[in-house]
């Protein structure tokens, strides 16, 4: 049964393109991997999965004029979503699960500058933390590959 109230929402830095998810995530990771290192420039990210049916697009259609993608020739199965105007990518949907990916730092701000629904899209460990950059001194678990599908580094 799903929810249509929306739990999370988020855009690009321009607010050009925007979306909201109506169910809490699957999983929800600091990921070190090597893909999310290349495509983002930065060492780890906030990355949260959801079903599919949960995500929608909230900026006005038609999509064509404001939302780009890029399919990585290694991963067919997987669209990345990002913003024609501001370039930065929000979502991707693996189409072998049917599950979107959301980077939790495009997630809506309060005027403090802090995550609307921390509580709910706040990480609960680090994935392919044995490619990480650098180590992070918290309490989270860190796995090796994706949590729970793989060695846990703890
Ligand atoms: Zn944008
Ligand atoms: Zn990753």
């Amino acid at each position: 049964m799903i929810d249509h109230v929306p739990l999370l929402q988020g855009s690009c830095f321009c607010q050009a393109i925007s979306y909201a998810v109506s169910a809490r995530p699957i999983l929800s990771a600091y990921c070190h991997c090597t893909s999310c290192q290349r495509l983002t420039s930065c060492p780890f990210v906030h990355t949260m999965h959801f079903d599919a049916s949960a995500f929608t697009w909230t900026h006005p259609e038609p999509h064509e004029f404001r939302l780009d993608f890029y399919d990585n020739i290694l991963k067919p199965y997987k669209r990345r979503y990002r913003c024609k105007t501001c370039g930065v990518g929000v979502a991707s949907h693996n189409y072998n699960t049917n599950r979107v990916s959301i980077w939790g730092a495009s997630l809506d701000r309060d005027e403090d500058g802090k995550i609307v629904g921390w509580d709910i899209a706040k990480p609960t460990a680090h994935q392919f933390y044995g490619t990480r950059m650098l180590d992070v001194n918290d309490e989270l678990t860190k796995w090796q590959g994706y949590q729970s599908n793989s060695d846990c580094l703890d």
